[in-house]
């Protein structure tokens, strides 16, 4: 479906998080690295207490998060942590580094420095941060990129402290480790002036460039990552967290409109039914007897560890549940994101999806006579669990089935790798900033300004001129290069593979050879940023020739192992040549002798090469023929 996203009123707004290559933390001397597997650690176990804010108000998400009773246990590994993550030690002063790469990518985006920076505490509830806020400060506002599709402004420019990394989740209890907290990350927030997914892409992207090309921030997965603030007109503002991947952005943007459009969509069409919110009960009720004799794995499993199953009757709700919202989800998705998220069940199962789970037609239309409804009007939604759980999934149904008559509830979602999204919270509310008294505000003086005139971030222009007179790529590639967000790998590929490969083959390898296998449909998202590294160094160490590259990564996205692709594609000693030439014309001597001599070259050729396929330097093999078959004709 071609949405005109002028017409929808799409607005778009980016926060972009990038953490920065500094020697030690935001507020402590940790250094900003994770600690590798195998690193000591001991856990701390923690749980979350509901206070007020300072302005008496409970925040929604707090609420939220206190409403999951989890429990939090912390890893604190050694030498990456100290009692400041803990939250047992003060913050130390903000790190004057920090500041200044901040400050010295906010001036390449135009934007201006503050006079005083002053941290303010964000409160996070998640268990995120040991403290329960996040530490963040305005350091410069008011910037703006140049776009083809009109200037984007730059709002605000920030440091903050990265948050815990979540290293496993259970229903009630979530582990952090506490390395990366406190790492130093700059957070770049566009105004909503972006009106299309592409101008999306471009923005982020040159943005990315640009800390990129400051040479101060970190790279590698999970370095950087953006989050989308997206609305229609009609709709709401939908805050869409973890987009790690570039290229995810136009389908994310693509699916949230369409499902803020189909919600849109259902609000009408219960209207026209002429529904109301009331008409949903509260109550629900206990329909475990109709799967007493289930062949319902999932049903049958579940009533086996004593959990039972509860339906909510949903009069004049049919079709509802089973409207497409986005590609691969449902209204009936939507529902369950609700029921995991607050009862920590495993989703819902409903009527416009039935019969499917091994549920039957039989069990299927029992549910409608058991509670009384029609199966031409009404609808139904199913949950298996213990009382408790149920009783809290049913409720978030309900409440987030009431919302529908509204329209597009105010969420945070997160984003999933295939671009459609999942619901992770409420938005908070507007009054969780407030002043952290134990960090004092910093001047931005003129010593802290001639530091940072000190670091040089390169124009997007002066990176070209590089490109062609540094790296000897072609101007044409070199032009591609900068207008796509594959450069980034390739600044990387360059400077881990220096003095072993050529840049131009790396460009080669990016923009010709993985572009056109997946036109041909090979899946190279298979491949990895180490995967590809070590394919570019066999060529630099000579292992392969550079014309094998596209078959080995071929090989290597239709599963077989590096060493193994490699090995396949090893390019041929003199000798494994010739007894492939020696070979051929043996087989085809016949044939040869009828063509003569000028002919025959370009039919030995041909078998040959058809053997070698990138295993040989063609100008050797065209030398080693003409050779044999001077010694065979004469
Ligand atoms: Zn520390």
């Amino acid at each position: 479906m071609e949405i005109d996203y002028r017409s929808v009123g799409l607005r778009v707004g980016l926060e972009i998080h990038q953490q920065l290559d500094t020697s030690t933390k935001l507020f402590c001397s940790c250094p900003t690295k994770l600690a590798p597997e195998g690193v000591r650690y001991f856990e701390v176990s923690r749980i979350l207490w509901l206070g007020k804010s300072e302005l008496g108000e409970i925040d929604p998400a707090a609420a939220y998060e206190i409403g999951r009773g989890r429990r939090i246990i912390y890893r604190v590994p050694e030498g990456y942590t100290c009692l400041v993550e803990l939250d047992e030690e003060p913050p130390h002063d903000l790190n004057r580094e920090a500041l200044v790469v901040a400050l010295s990518i906010a001036k390449a985006l135009n934007a201006i420095p503050v006079e005083e920076v002053y941290v303010m505490r964000k409160v996070v509830v998640d268990g995120s941060n040991t403290s329960g806020f996040q530490r963040t400060a305005i350091v410069a506002l008011g910037g703006y990129v140049e776009d083809e599709e009109g200037v984007v402004g730059i709002q605000t420019i920030a440091l903050e402290e990265d948050a815990a990394r979540k290293i496993e989740e259970g229903p009630d209890y979530v582990v952090y480790n506490l390395d990366r907290l406190g790492i130093p990350l700059i957070e770049i927030s566009t105004a909503p002036d972006i009106r299309t997914p592409e101008q999306a892409l471009r923005v982020a992207y040159r943005i990315g460039l640009i800390m990129r090309l400051s040479g101060r921030v970190k790279r590698g997965i999970g370095t950087i990552r953006q989050d989308l603030n997206i609305s229609i007109a009609g709709g709401e503002r939908i805050e869409i967290k973890g987009v790690d991947k570039l290229e995810l952005i136009p389908k994310v943007i693509k699916y949230e409109v369409l499902r803020q459009l189909s919600l849109l969509k259902i609000r009408d069409e219960l209207t026209r039914r002429g529904l109301r919110p009331e008409d949903i009960p509260e109550d629900f009720v206990d329909v475990t007897e109709v799967f007493a004799n289930t062949s319902s794995r999932l049903v049958r499993t579940s009533l086996e560890r004593g959990l039972r199953v509860y339906a909510l009757p949903l009069p004049g709700f049919k079709g509802i549940l089973g409207t497409e919202v986005c590609p691969g989800r449902r209204f009936g998705s939507e529902l369950a994101d609700y029921a995991k998220a607050w009862g920590g069940v495993g989703g819902i199962i409903h009527s416009d999806e039935l019969p499917a789970y091994g549920i039957s037609e039989r069990e299927t239309l029992k549910l409608f006579e058991v509670l009384g409804l029609s199966r031409e009007r009404d609808a139904y939604a199913l949950v298996v669990g213990d009382p408790e759980r149920a009783r809290r999934a049913l409720r978030a149904v309900v409440d987030r089935l009431r919302y529908a008559f509204v329209g597009v509830p105010k969420e945070t979602r997160g984003a999933n790798p295939d671009g459609t999204t999942r619901y992770l919270r409420p938005q908070p509310g507007a009054a969780r900033m407030y002043p952290e008294t134990d960090i004092r505000p910093v001047r931005v003086d003129e010593g802290i300004l001639k530091e940072v005139e000190r670091i040089r971030v390169p124009k997007v222009e002066e990176l070209l001129k590089t490109l062609v007179e540094e790296h000897k790529v072609s101007r044409e590639l070199a032009q591609q290069l900068i207008r796509d967000p594959v450069l980034h790998t390739y600044l990387d590929l360059v400077e881990d593979l220096r003095g072993v490969v050529e840049p131009q083959v790396i460009a080669t390898t990016l923009l010709v050879h993985l572009k056109s296998l997946r036109r041909e449909g090979v899946e190279v998202d298979r491949i990895d940023y180490s995967t590809l590294a070590k394919v570019l160094e066999a060529v630099g160490r000579r292992v392969i020739a550079k014309e094998a590259v596209p078959e080995v990564l071929r090989a290597v996205a239709e599963g077989l192992s590096l060493e193994e692709a490699v090995g396949r594609f090893r390019t041929l000693s003199l000798e494994e040549v010739e007894r492939v030439i020696d070979e051929v014309i043996k087989a085809s001597a016949e044939a040869i002798k009828a063509r003569g001599r000028d002919r025959a070259i370009g039919f030995v050729m041909g078998k040959v090469m058809a053997v070698l396929r990138g295993r040989a330097d063609g100008a050797l093999v065209n030398a080693l023929v003409r050779k044999k078959l001077e010694e065979l004709l004469g």
